[in-house]
């Protein structure tokens, strides 16, 4: 019965409705429901928000999320007031509120005071990272929009780089968080677009830099991120050739296969997946504000840069065609190549993903091949999508921008072996292409 309400977007909210606070006897409250799932990428927001939106009950949800969120801060959860504050941010952006609306709530998250040492500094800074990056792609649209040289357009990139100062500085405090990147690839974005290219590239250095070392070093769980930051880099700084090589040497990852550690290529996929796929979909721990932060919050980071959404479906046996989630399945939208391909030669569910698409259908994709990186905004975009971009679909409408430009990644012509990289007309080792990337980029 609970599944049958599940499948449906009034369902859902007739669910979510009958559990109003007032609701006595053995029901938990909205309130508390909403205080327990308080992660803005797991299913159950990614669930209820769509289905509010197609129900046309986005203001309701609004309040219901604001009545939760002051009820955290009451409770002093203020980590987890804050992690709502990021849910109600999405909804005001997807009820089509003012875009300065969630810039406000933005801005007082990036101000509020990390203490590492302190029990919910994860998942702050997992706020704090999701709140400076959106604000940064907030202030740089708006300086896209304004003619170059004009004292208005100074006032965003001003505001801009005194976010990427406030970022660098926080980074001193907690060295164990990756943080260089999620701000200063906006300033370096609109500093390429502008022609300054040294600033920029000083910009994409750190970035490069730390992206390499995390490719590098002895903890796969954090591969994941180094990999899309890596990549990310090298496209908005312009560095196709190596972008591409680097994508194209990405090999797909059976699940069956026992974890083992290599070169980049053999084990991106599988950390990504495994680092959720231990926990039950939506699961939430009731004793304290801290959660689960500390084990996946290098997904998170990696996951707010390059897509927030899906993520509590990577690895679990939850499909989209399966839920209620944005009403998007498989079946859904006409595959294109890609997908007519991948389906017979990467059966669904029998590998680990390694990209999931930013736009209207969060499908994972288990080789990096096929897709659209936007130029202008990092976000990876299968065919399917890009072609709803490009066609003003509204369903695509908050994600990327069809006047952005777009890499496309095609398939690999040539399959390389694990741990290779064709870079132009030459095969070398992962660690050859490291060493090139490292003189290249002077990082
Ligand atoms: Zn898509
Ligand atoms: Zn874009």
């Amino acid at each position: 019965m609970l599944a049958d309400e599940m499948k449906n977007p009034s369902g859902i909210i007739r669910l979510l409705k009958d559990l109003n606070d007032k609701a006595g006897g053995r029901k938990p409250r909205l309130t508390d429901v909403i205080r327990e799932n308080f992660w803005w990428d797991e299913a159950f927001f990614i669930k209820v928000s769509a289905a509010a939106k197609s129900v046309h009950e986005l203001p309701w949800m609004i309040e219901a999320y604001e009545a939760a969120a002051a009820a955290a801060r009451n409770a002093r959860h203020s980590a987890r007031a804050t992690a709502l504050d990021v849910c109600i941010a999405k909804l005001y952006l997807a009820a089509g509120y003012k875009k300065e609306k969630a810039a406000r709530v933005w801005e007082r998250i990036i101000k509020l005071p990390t203490n590492p040492r302190a029990m919910e500094a994860d998942l702050i800074k997992a706020c704090k990272g999701l709140a400076t990056l959106r604000y940064s792609v907030y202030c740089l649209d708006n300086a896209r929009e304004l003619e170059h040289g004009t004292p208005e357009e100074k006032k965003w990139i001003e505001r801009l780089e005194k976010v990427c100062k406030a970022k660098n500085k926080a980074t001193d405090d907690a060295p164990q968080v990756i943080t260089s990147s999620t701000s200063a690839m906006q300033l370096g974005l609109w500093y390429r677009e502008n022609g300054y290219l040294e600033e920029a590239n000083a910009c994409f250095q750190p970035f490069i830099r730390e992206a390499l070392m995390i490719l590098s070093d002895d903890d796969p769980e954090n591969d994941l991120q180094g990999f899309h930051d890596l990549a990310s880099a090298l496209i908005a700084a312009g560095d196709d050739e190596c972008a591409l090589a680097f994508l194209n040497s990405l090999r797909p990852k059976p699940r069956q296969e026992k974890r083992s550690r290599g070169g980049p290529s053999d084990n991106e996929e599988e950390d990504g997946a495994s680092a959720s796929s231990d926990r039950p979909l939506g699961e939430i721990k009731d004793d304290g504000e801290d959660m689960k932060g500390g084990e996946t919050m290098q997904d998170k980071n990696a996951n707010e840069k390059f897509g927030e959404a899906g993520q509590a479906e990577h690895g679990t046996a939850v499909t989209y065609s399966e839920t209620a989630n944005n009403s998007v399945s498989y079946d859904e939208l006409p595959y294109s190549n890609l997908m007519s391909r991948l389906s017979v030669r990467y059966p669904r569910g029998a590998y680990f993903w390694l990209w999931v698409c930013d736009s209207h259908c969060h499908r994972e994709f288990p080789i990096f091949a096929e897709v659209n990186v936007c130029r202008m905004c990092s976000s990876e975009i299968c065919d399917d999508c890009l072609e709803l971009i490009r066609s003003g679909d509204e369903r695509a409408s908050k994600s990327c921008n069809p006047q952005h430009e777009w890499l496309h990644i095609d398939a690999s012509e040539q399959e390389v072996a694990e741990g290779q990289v064709l870079l132009g007309e030459e095969l070398i080792s992962f660690e050859e292409f490291k060493d090139c990337l490292r003189a290249k980029w002077k990082v």
